[in-house]
C-alpha cells in the first residue's frame, strides 16, 4: 500500500496541549487559585432562542410522516441559500442562490475547495496564521509561500513583490490571530494581483459578523473583481455559536473561471461525489439566523463579545503596548512586554495574574514576541482580566 507521505509532514499541534499541561501544573501548585481563561477560540453563549425553536420544530416535522425529510440537496437547501444571498445583499453585494454552497463549517470547506486545484499550484500564505490553511496544504503536497505578517504593516501583509502566477492565497480578515480586518484599498491590492497572476484568493471571512467599521469590507465581493478571482468561505459558528452545530457555507461565482472552465460547475459535481448535505434540522436552525428576532438575539451576543474585546484593548492602550484587532474581532493580538518571547510571557501572566492566553508563536514565526487574547470569556472575567492587565 502506497501511503499519503505528506500527512507524516504535518506538525504535530503542540500548541494547546501544551497550554493545557501549563494550566494543569499551575492547578495543582497553587490550589484554589481561579484561572481567568482567555485563550478560548469557541463561541461561548448558548444559541439564540430564535435559532432552538426553529430546530425544535424541524425535529417535530422528522417524527411525523407527512413532514420527514432524508437526503437534501448536496448543495443545501434553497430556504437557506436565499436567506444568505439577501445577506448579501445587505452589504449590497449581489450573490445568486446557485453560486452558493452549503457545509458543514468552514474548516472542511478550507481544505474542500483545494480539490478545484491541482498540487502543483503555489500557495501564499501569511505568517502568523490559522493552521487549518496550511494543514491543507501540505496533505496535498503543495509548495508554500509564506508572507510576512509583523509589527510593520500592523500584521496585514500587502502582496509579494514578485508574481507568483497560478497561486492559491488564503486571506483571513477579520484576522484569526491577530485580528487586524483589511480596508477596501490594502484588500483591492490582492484582488488585481490575483487578477494579474490568474490566482484564486481563498478568502475566509469566519469573523465577518464582528465588523464594526462601516468602511471597512465584510466580503471580498464588495471589490470590483473579486467575482473572478477568489471564493469565499464562511460559517454560522462565529455569528451564530454554531461551533458544535456546525454549519458554513461557500461562494463560488459564476464568473470565476480558468482556462474555459466554470468552479461553480466542477465544485457543484465535485459537492456530489463526496457529500450529502448538511442535516435539514441544522439548515433550518442557520436560518433562523437571518430572521428578525434571530438577527437582534445575534447582535446582543456579539455585543456582549465586542465589549470584552474593547475591555482588553482598552487596557493595552492604557500600557502604551502595540497591538491589532479588537476593534472588528473577538481577538486582540499584541506585543509581549518587557521584550519576552511568548511562551515566556504566557508564563508570566499565569503565574503572576493568573490569566490564560494564546502564544503568538504558536501561530507561525512571525507570532514570536506576540500574544493573543479572546473575548470569548465572560464580562467578569473580561473586566477582571483588563484590570489585572493594568497592573503589568
Ligand atoms: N476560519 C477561521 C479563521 C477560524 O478561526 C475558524 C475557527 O476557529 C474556522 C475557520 C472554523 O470555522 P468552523 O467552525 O465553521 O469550521
Amino acid at each position: 500500500m502506497y501511503l499519503n507521505e505528506n500527512l507524516k509532514k504535518l506538525s504535530q499541534n503542540y500548541l494547546f496541549r501544551e497550554i493545557t499541561d501549563r494550566v494543569d501544573n499551575f492547578k495543582t501548585d497553587n490550589p484554589g487559585k481561579k484561572i481567568i481563561n482567555l485563550g478560548v477560540g469557541d463561541y461561548t453563549l448558548p444559541l439564540c432562542p430564535t435559532v432552538v425553536d426553529s430546530m425544535k420544530k424541524a425535529v417535530d416535522e422528522q417524527s411525523k410522516k407527512e413532514t420527514f425529510k432524508g437526503y437534501g440537496p448536496e448543495e443545501g437547501y434553497l430556504f437557506l441559500r436565499e436567506k444568505i444571498s439577501d445577506y448579501y445583499k445587505t452589504k449590497s453585494v449581489n450573490i445568486s442562490a446557485d453560486e452558493i454552497f452549503i457545509s458543514d463549517g468552514a474548516n472542511s470547506d478550507i481544505g474542500n475547495v483545494l480539490d478545484l486545484f491541482s498540487s502543483d499550484n503555489t500557495v501564499i500564505i501569511p505568517d502568523p496564521v490559522y493552521p487549518a490553511y496550511v494543514d491543507a496544504n501540505i496533505i496535498d503536497g503543495r509548495k508554500i509561500i509564506y508572507v510576512n505578517a509583523n509589527k510593520y504593516n500592523s500584521f496585514l501583509p500587502d502582496v509579494p513583490n514578485k508574481k507568483f502566477e497560478s497561486s492559491i492565497i488564503y486571506i483571513c480578515s477579520p484576522n484569526n490571530p491577530t485580528g487586524a480586518t483589511y480596508d477596501f484599498i490594502k484588500l483591492k491590492r490582492w484582488v488585481d494581483y490575483a487578477l494579474e497572476t490568474e490566482s484564486v484568493i481563498v478568502f475566509d471571512a469566519a469573523y465577518e459578523a464582528f465588523i464594526k467599521d462601516t468602511n471597512l469590507p465584510s466580503t471580498i465581493f464588495s471589490i470590483p473583481g473579486a467575482k473572478r478571482c477568489a471564493i469565499e468561505i464562511c460559517s454560522f459558528s462565529k455569528i451564530a455559536g454554531f461551533t458544535g452545530i456546525r454549519c458554513g457555507y461557500t461562494v463560488i461565482c459564476k464568473d470565476l473561471e480558468f482556462s474555459g472552465t466554470v468552479l461553480n460547475k466542477i465544485y457543484k459535481r465535485r459537492l456530489v461525489a463526496r457529500f450529502n448535505g448538511v442535516s435539514y434540522i441544522t439548515q433550518v436552525g442557520a436560518s433562523a439566523v437571518f430572521t428578525e428576532n434571530g438577527m437582534k438575539e445575534i447582535k446582543k451576543n456579539l455585543d456582549y463579545y465586542k465589549q470584552n474585546a474593547y475591555l482588553l484593548s482598552s487596557a493595552l492602550k492604557q500600557k502604551g503596548i502595540f497591538y491589532t484587532g479588537a476593534d472588528n474581532s473577538p481577538y486582540v493580538w499584541f506585543q509581549c512586554p518587557y521584550s519576552m518571547k511568548s511562551w515566556e510571557f504566557f508564563d508570566y501572566l499565569l503565574n503572576n495574574f493568573e490569566i490564560v492566553g494564546t502564544p503568538g508563536v504558536g501561530f507561525g514565526k512571525n507570532g514570536e514576541g506576540f500574544f493573543r487574547l479572546s473575548s470569548f470569556g465572560t464580562k467578569e472575567e473580561t473586566e477582571l482580566a483588563a484590570e489585572k492587565i493594568l497592573k503589568l
